[in-house]
């Protein structure tokens, strides 16, 4: 470990090293454009260009690529030679400005919903100079924003920048109301990564894992996490290893990868890296589990980023910690040692509570997929009702600003452990809540929502444009108060009087906590298909326009990206499913039927002495089992048919979640029973006691 400080950024194009290689009004020229959101000139770009090439040369570096982010949810990049011929024969490396600042790949093979036909292919990649430049794989990786010939956004990266500039924007009018003279704020993001690991060679034994990343088959195994000693347990060597291998690759790209652990289930772990700057975060986030992947397959092991890999175990999320500072390092969402005189800070807070009040379903709908369907509900994550935990001391708080009543402080409570070698702590004000969707953990907030395999960007975008909205608006309030304190009392009270209904400090798993929920008028968008249509409501088109995050065409064509990615996976689910019965499933039972058979037949003809009362007994079960598994398959395949009635998206999206679903999870219950009443080596597939426990 003593080499760190050598290895970390070690593959990054990042200020150190700017400073050190670009001359110093270039170096300047660039901080400006920074710090003032203003494009770069050609001029500039071509002197950080030469050096960003010199620099990743010397590195073995023979290639560049504008990477971006798609709105298939993962990165692109499509590779560039920085050689260049000379009219000697000869050959030079170059990498100019112009290279740099803008690139032309072929949109029309990424998805747009509809907002470019195949024909305009033309797209534009233009680089974010806020994410540095880096090598992976020996390939200069420039992070950019993609957009469409027309100007249109075809990513991620756009619309969150474009968040983040819409919060500075109105923070900052609130901020100068409470006398501060930051120049610009910036929310933070440190992104909690949970992950499967199994075997590589059992997992390429498993077309399921292969093709939709998670079983659609797997009888329970005698053993899952009941036990509770995966979580924290000590790591095992092979996982172990895999981690210091990943960490060091991630050390060299720059990302802070701070805590691991063992998660709840058998074969899950978790990677927290401390927070950064969001575009920063998101753009870290998607190296991470790409590296999570390609390290994982050096260690033997493959990595399942899927939200629900197993059955009856739980599955994986990315917890979301999110939080607003100022250029001065001030976090707006602390709230001191006095928070009840932090009047600033309620303000914020009251704009995050109005915030996810009013926009529940944009919350709901920016962690809406396929794979989280499978969380979202089910009693180990959130549920799909969109809540906010703020714990006891600011709920009094709140409560006494409502009621116009002084407050009175918690005593702090020292802890007494009772043995007396150890020290005498004291208590924090408020326990945590690992059950609530939208958590306050200090001093940031916690969504908890999100699916282990998305792009953080997408609720990224939401939350900066929602919180920035009600500050906005609070800032609209307050700048034209007579009595500035009295106005912010006023509004603080009215808030919580009107929004209080989002905030639940309880368990959010009960099933009390779903009627509550219902009185209080919340929403419960139980499924991606329910959910979805909310994205293009007439209230949230007006809010993206509004702050110029999305136009209206963007929007919509976002939410069919969204509804024919999950009718895509349904599909592709679907099939595997059908596949691995018909070619694998149905003969090898009805092989180990034949076997079976075959026994008794031999037995019998012994002498009627020996008793097949228990061989009979098996080849009933299974054949019986068999001719349903037949029965049931043919209905998924004409549940399937069905699919071709359907052209909209949208109605699609019911169908298959209403009905291919539906059909599909009998298709499952009678192949797990299966699995368990078949002898093991008649069995096509590994178990899940293999993929749990055999790392
Ligand atoms: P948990 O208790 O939920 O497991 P962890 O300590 O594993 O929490 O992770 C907390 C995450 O929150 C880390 O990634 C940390 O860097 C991040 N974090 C801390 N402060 C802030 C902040 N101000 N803004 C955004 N993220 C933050
Ligand atoms: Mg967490």
């Amino acid at each position: 470990m003593s080499v760190m400080p050598e290895i970390f950024g070690s593959m990054v194009f990042n200020d150190s090293v700017m400073k050190a290689r670009l001359p110093k009004d270039t170096y300047k020229a660039f901080k400006k454009s920074i710090a003032e959101s203003k494009p770069l000139s050609l001029e500039v770009a071509n002197v950080i260009a030469n050096a960003m090439k010199d620099w990743a040369v010397e590195k073995g570096v023979t290639h560049f690529t504008h990477w971006f982010q798609p709105m298939t949810g993962i990165t692109a990049e499509k590779h560039d030679g920085f050689i260049s011929p000379k009219d000697d024969g000869t050959v030079i490396m170059e990498f100019s400005g112009k290279e740099l600042i803008k690139g032309e790949p072929d949109a029309s093979s990424f998805p747009s919903g509809g907002l470019r036909a195949t024909f305009e292919a033309r797209g534009y990649t233009a680089w974010d100079p806020t994410s540095y430049a880096f090598i992976k794989e020996g390939v200069l990786c420039i992070p950019t924003a993609f957009c469409s010939y027309t100007g249109q956004v075809l990513d991620k990266k756009t619309p969150l920048l474009r968040s983040m500039e819409c919060m500075s924007k109105e923070a900052m009018r609130l901020l100068k109301l409470f006398g501060s003279d930051a120049k610009f704020v910036n929310t933070t993001v440190g992104a909690e990564q949970e992950y499967f690991l199994v075997d590589s060679a059992l997992y390429n034994k498993r077309k399921d894992l292969m093709f939709t990343g998670r079983t659609l088959f797997g009888a329970k195994p005698p053993k899952g996490q009941e036990m509770e000693d995966h979580y924290f347990g000590a790591i095992k060597p092979r996982v172990k290893a895999y981690m210091q291998d990943l960490d060091n690759e991630l050390y060299k790209l720059g990302i802070l990868a701070k805590t691991e652990h063992n998660e709840v289930a058998p074969a899950q772990h978790e990677l927290a890296p401390i927070f950064a700057t969001t575009n920063v975060a998101s753009d870290h986030n998607q190296l991470m589990m790409e590296l999570m992947k390609k390290v994982a397959l050096r260690h033997g092991m493959n990595c399942l980023l899927h939200e629900k890999p197993f059955a009856g175990v739980n599955g994986s999320g990315k917890h979301n910690n999110w939080s607003i500072s100022t250029d001065q390092g001030e976090n707006l969402l602390d709230p001191g040692k006095t928070p009840w005189e932090n009047k600033q800070f309620l303000t914020f807070l009251c704009a995050v509570i109005k915030a996810v009040d009013e926009y529940q379903d944009l919350l709901r709908v920016s962690v809406a997929s396929a794979g989280n369907d499978h969380r979202l509900g089910a009693n180990e994550a959130p549920p799909a009702i969109v809540s906010m935990f703020i714990g006891d001391e600011l709920a009094d708080i709140l409560d006494s600003i409502e009621k116009g009543v002084p407050y009175v402080p918690h005593e702090k409570i020292t802890m007494d452990t009772g043995a007396h070698v150890l020290p005498n702590f004291t208590r924090d004000t408020t326990d945590r809540n690992r059950t609530s969707p939208f958590a306050f953990t200090g001093n940031k907030f916690e969504f908890r929502m999100l699916g282990s395999t998305f792009s953080i960007a997408g609720p990224n975008i939401i939350l900066n444009t929602i919180v920035a909205d009600e500050i906005g608006q609070f800032a609209d309030e307050l700048e034209g108060a007579a009595d500035f304190d009295a106005a912010v009392d006023a509004l603080i009270a009215r808030t919580i009087r009107e929004h209080k209904r989002i905030i639940f400090n309880g368990n959010n798993y009960s099933d009390a906590w779903v009627q509550e929920a219902k009185k209080r008028g919340l929403l419960n968008l139980k499924s991606t298909p329910e959910a979805l249509p909310y994205f293009a409501s007439r209230k949230n088109i007006e809010l993206f326009e509004k702050h110029g995050i999305f136009t209206e065409t963007e929007v919509v064509s976002r939410c069919e990206i969204l509804l024919e990615t999950y009718n895509k996976t349904i599909n592709i689910e679907a099939l595997t499913m059908l596949e691995m019965v018909k070619r694998d499933i149905l003969p090898a039972v009805s092989a180990f039927g034949k076997t079976l058979a075959e026994t008794i037949v031999a037995k019998k003809s012994v002498g009627a002495e020996i008793p097949v009362a228990a061989e009979t007994e098996m080849l009933k079960r299974v054949s019986t089992l068999l001719e349903c598994l037949a029965k049931k398959s043919a209905a998924l395949e004409s549940a399937m048919l069905g699919v071709c009635d359907f052209e909209d998206a949208e109605a699609m999206a019911k169908y298959y979640h209403d009905t291919v679903i539906m059909a599909m999870q009998e298709v499952r219950m009678v192949v797990d029973e299966l699995e368990v009443v078949t002898a093991g080596e008649y069995w096509p597939y590994p178990t899940y006691g293999d993929l749990l426990f055999k790392v």
